[in-house]
């Protein structure tokens, strides 16, 4: 891919800049906001604008209502969480297109900052739709997308608009997870090891396919060790097995081989009679999981012997918990790992839903070189594949 525009190659004075954020957070029972790191991550990118002498329209999503008005899915409280962390005004405007977009940005001066409602209140957000990408465009003079998280997505408001936008370019959260990546996967400091884990191997096919031609070792947790076990004839019990991929799981094992990656199982687990918080558990070697139990953390010695393969790593990337963390009697493993990652040598990366959950668990999320907000976004890079948001970004001109 050619080298995209980003914010600093641009001059905002006295223009309108139209943000694409991810603003997709989460809220308690009492409608609070429980994580506002989604918002955090955006200042950057609205105050170089801002400093440029700009103007700052952003839009975003929130959950998925389909294409309706959903009240619990408005944008409002993010407004008031903006305005306080930015210590300035942020006007909330109703909706993300019409009539009232307009009035509101006519009056917009330099230093102002707008929220527009929700994307997803339209039904052409998702479906990439021509006329309301054209409509949303009208929002603004510079198109800057700092949604990574949404980057793989092929809507309106990340592809569709660059049609009508010019120049279109790549805000800090964007140009953080490319440039942290990008180097971490071709041009890493070695040995680079991949911690892979997570429920499902057919989830992850790709990424342990094109992991296996970057990395020189690749550690496996989570539910899916069970189908590679499987696969190379251990009996598992009641463990979580994709039986129509054992073969895919063997051709993985056998690849990983052929790069001359290493590849590492556990080597003992955590089994219980059910997964329940209240079962009864103990630690097997995978020799000796017995019928009619399941595996759901990795064991000690396992825990050691990932130790062993990380002491040497100068950079580490990882998706995915070792076990089912959400029951503390399963979390050992994954807990135990995130520790091992943060307290490394190497550059770190993490990324995925749960995983950065894990390290935020352990208190040691600031150890992590970098924590990405993406998580499908993160697999498709960890997949090799083009992201569509980034590639719908203006080129610099040669
Ligand atoms: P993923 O979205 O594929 O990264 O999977 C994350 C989920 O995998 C978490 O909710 C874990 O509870 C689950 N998981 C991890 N280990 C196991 C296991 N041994 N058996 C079943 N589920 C697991």
């Amino acid at each position: 891919m050619n080298r995209k525009l980003f914010l600093e190659d641009v001059n905002f004075k006295g223009k309108k800049a139209l943000v694409r954020v991810d603003y997709n957070v989460p809220f308690d029972q009492l409608g609070n906001i429980s994580d506002d790191a989604r918002v955090r991550a955006t200042l950057p990118t609205i105050n170089h604008i801002l400093d440029d002498g700009g103007m700052v329209v952003i839009m975003s999503h929130m959950g998925r209502p389909d294409g309706m008005a959903v009240p619990s899915m408005s944008l409002a409280p993010v407004a008031k969480r903006l305005s306080r962390l930015l210590n300035k005004e942020v006007t909330f405007v109703e909706d993300c297109i019409g009539p009232k977009v307009q009035e509101v940005i006519k009056r917009m001066k330099p230093g102002d900052v707008v929220l527009l409602e929700n994307l997803r209140f339209h039904k052409g957000e998702t479906k990439n739709d021509e006329e309301f990408s054209k409509e949303l465009a009208k929002a603004g003079d510079i198109f800057v997308n700092d949604a990574f998280a949404t980057a793989h997505r092929s809507h309106a408001s990340t592809v569709g608009i660059t049609r009508h936008m010019s120049p279109s370019v790549g805000g800090y959260v964007m140009k953080n997870e490319i440039s942290y990546f990008g180097h971490a996967m071709e041009n890493p400091v070695r040995p680079l090891v991949a911690i892979i884990g997570g429920a499902k191997v057919s989830s992850k096919i790709g990424v342990l396919k094109n992991l296996s031609k970057k990395v020189d070792k690749i550690i496996i947790g989570g539910g899916m060790m069970f189908t590679f076990l499987k696969s190379i004839g251990f009996e598992v019990g009641k463990s979580l097995v994709e039986e129509e991929i054992l073969d895919t799981a063997m051709e993985i094992l056998k690849q990983t081989r052929k790069d001359g990656t290493k590849l590492y199982l556990p080597v003992d687990t955590v089994v219980a009679d059910r997964m329940d918080p209240k079962a009864v558990s103990m630690i097997v070697p995978v020799q000796e999981i017995p019928p009619g139990w399941m595996g759901l953390d990795i064991g000690p010695a396992t825990t050691t012997l990932f130790s062993e393969v990380l002491r040497d790593a100068k950079s580490i990337i990882w998706n995915g918990p070792m076990g089912v963390f959400e029951i503390d009697a399963f979390s050992r493993g994954t807990f135990a790992m995130a520790h091992m990652v943060a307290n490394s040598y190497a550059m770190t990366i993490v990324g995925g839903g749960d995983t950065d959950v894990a390290i935020h668990r352990v208190g040691e999320s600031y150890k992590i070189s970098y924590i990405s907000t993406g998580g499908g976004a993160f697999l498709e890079l960890l997949e090799g594949k083009e992201l569509p948001g980034l590639a719908a970004l203006t080129d610099m001109k040669p």
